[in-house]
């Protein structure tokens, strides 16, 4: 409770600071072929109820058999939240009306969840800080149908492909103290979902998407009242949510208001919340346990197993990078934030300067994939290609400058760098007699320059301009250094 806050995490109120407090309850869709209590196809968009089962319909009659994959992820991901996974626990009914939801209920996890208390480490790239968020616990549930209203005048239409998909419930304890650290907590939390294969995390897709619990106080003392903006499916609107929330609360406090805990929707368009339902109009969900399923048991001998064959996690994964290649804690974070972008990095480090091939990666790479709007998957030029423009700087073939250049052609044209360095003699001269040849006619052609170097050995650098612009930048930067300082008599 009396944690030194960080100064620059606070807004400044009329009245004095405060501290936004967060926790986030993310819903993120368990990637299986078959919904969590039917045997219904996930596929995305298909046509409206071409994916429903009877069960997924509620018909009378029909009984829910849960599906063990469904239960294999949620496991995988508990582990990959370092979590305590239980090997008993239980599903309940959570009983509201609504036209999307055909049993009346959905099929969720209440008192005993089937992961407990683990943890998510989170860099924040505003502040340089890295912190770690509690998770309070995941549960399994059904996922409801959809209600579509823009199609028809007087009537609305329910799809229920949806109805009966697993969700993972990720509910995380009030440990995130701004927008920076929620929008890094979602980023990290969707990285971890990725590497295990989990989730997908496609936000626009609505396959990952977060209730944002928001409060404020004054540093140190206790918590306030929260409203909670439900389904937020983007991280930018995560991030611009809670800035809006947080000062709105703040105005109502600094003007003597108390805040009424609340649900509230984000509209993008607008940029603020906006009241859905007060607690007052809250639902009773009348949760029970359901009659139709047994509790959910398995062993620690399956968990072991699953634990044994989990992926290399991102934080494991960019520790090693530190330890192997002698990456900085940024560099290896910036790979590691991908599956993709660290596989690509290893098969380029391999047998190489692992730091030199982050540059390349994160320096040339990633911004030229960027302007393209390109993705590492999609990239133009494979980590063999981007080995051997390294490989041949680091033979002296090529200097760092045609390198460069070199890049570009193999980004645009592809090819072979090793023969398009041949055809089109972009070779580094390193032939002293040739390099000499060059400097003696500049110094001939340039007698003031050489006595004003005498006596200014920083005017070396203009003589490596002039004899790079005479070989057309290929003359070999050492050797040419040596040569110059011989011949101007600098030491
Ligand atoms: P409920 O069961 O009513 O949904 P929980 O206690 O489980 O409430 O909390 C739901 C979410 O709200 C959790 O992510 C939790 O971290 C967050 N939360 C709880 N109290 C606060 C608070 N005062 N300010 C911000 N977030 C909070
Ligand atoms: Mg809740």
């Amino acid at each position: 409770m009396n944690a030194p806050v960080n100064p620059k995490k606070l807004i400044k109120g009329a009245t004095g600071d405060w501290e936004i407090v967060i926790g986030m309850e993310i819903h993120a869709q368990v990637t299986s072929q078959a919904k969590l209590f039917s045997g219904a196809s996930t596929a995305f968009g298909g046509d409206p109820n071409s994916h429903v089962s009877l069960v997924d319909a509620a018909m009378p009659g029909m009984l829910p058999v849960i599906n063990e994959e469904c239960v294999r992820q949620a496991i995988r991901t508990g582990l990959g939240l370092k979590a305590q996974i239980n090997l008993r626990s239980t599903f309940d009914r959570k009983n509201y009306f609504y036209p999307d939801l055909p049993q009346g209920y959905q099929i969720s996890q209440y008192k005993s969840p089937i992961v407990g208390e683990g943890e998510v480490i989170v860099d924040v790239p505003e502040t340089g800080e890295t912190i770690t968020v509690r998770i309070e616990r995941l549960h399994l549930e059904q996922d409801a149908g959809k209600s579509i209203h823009d199609l028809h005048p007087t009537m609305s239409f329910v799809d229920l492909n949806r109805s009966g998909v697993a969700l993972m419930e990720i509910v995380s304890k009030p440990d995130l103290r701004s927008a920076d650290e929620a929008r890094a907590y979602v980023t990290k939390l969707r990285t971890i979902l990725r590497y295990l294969g989990t989730c997908d995390g496609d936000m626009e897709k609505g396959n990952l998407r977060a209730d944002v619990n928001v409060s404020v106080r004054r540093p140190g003392e206790e918590f306030g009242t929260r409203c909670e903006i439900k389904n937020v499916n983007s991280i930018r609107f995560i991030g611009q949510a809670i800035e809006y929330e947080a000062r709105r609360q703040i105005a109502i406090l600094e003007d003597g208001g108390t805040i009424e805990q609340e649900t509230r929707l984000y509209d993008p368009g607008k940029g603020e919340t906006r009241s859905m339902r007060s607690k007052e109009e809250a639902h009773d969900y009348r949760y029970f346990p359901d009659p139709d399923l047994l509790p959910l048991e398995f062993d620690q001998a399956y968990v072991d197993e699953l634990a044994r064959h989990l992926p290399e996690l991102p934080d494991e994964k960019k520790a090693r990078f530190m330890a192997d290649y002698g990456l900085t804690p940024y560099d290896a974070g910036v790979l590691v934030a991908e599956r993709a972008s660290a596989d690509f990095f290893e098969e380029v480090a391999k047998g190489r300067d692992g730091k030199a091939a982050a540059n390349w990666i994160i320096n040339e790479l990633f911004g030229r994939l960027n302007k393209e709007g390109k993705d590492i998957s999609a990239s133009p030029v494979s980590a063999a290609q981007l080995g051997a423009i390294i490989d041949l700087i680091g033979e002296g073939v090529i200097s760092g400058k045609i390198a460069k250049d070199l890049f570009e052609i193999v980004f645009t044209e592809g090819g072979d760098p090793r023969e398009i360095v041949e055809k089109r003699g972009m070779k580094q001269v390193t032939d002293t007699g040739a390099i000499e040849k060059a400097v003696d006619e500049i110094i001939a052609a340039n007698p003031d320059k050489v006595e004003q170097a005498k006596a200014k050995p920083t005017l070396l650098g203009w003589f490596v301009g002039q004899t790079m612009k005479a070989t057309g930048g290929k003359a070999n930067p050492q050797a040419l250094n040596e040569i110059l300082k011989k011949k101007l008599g600098i030491e």
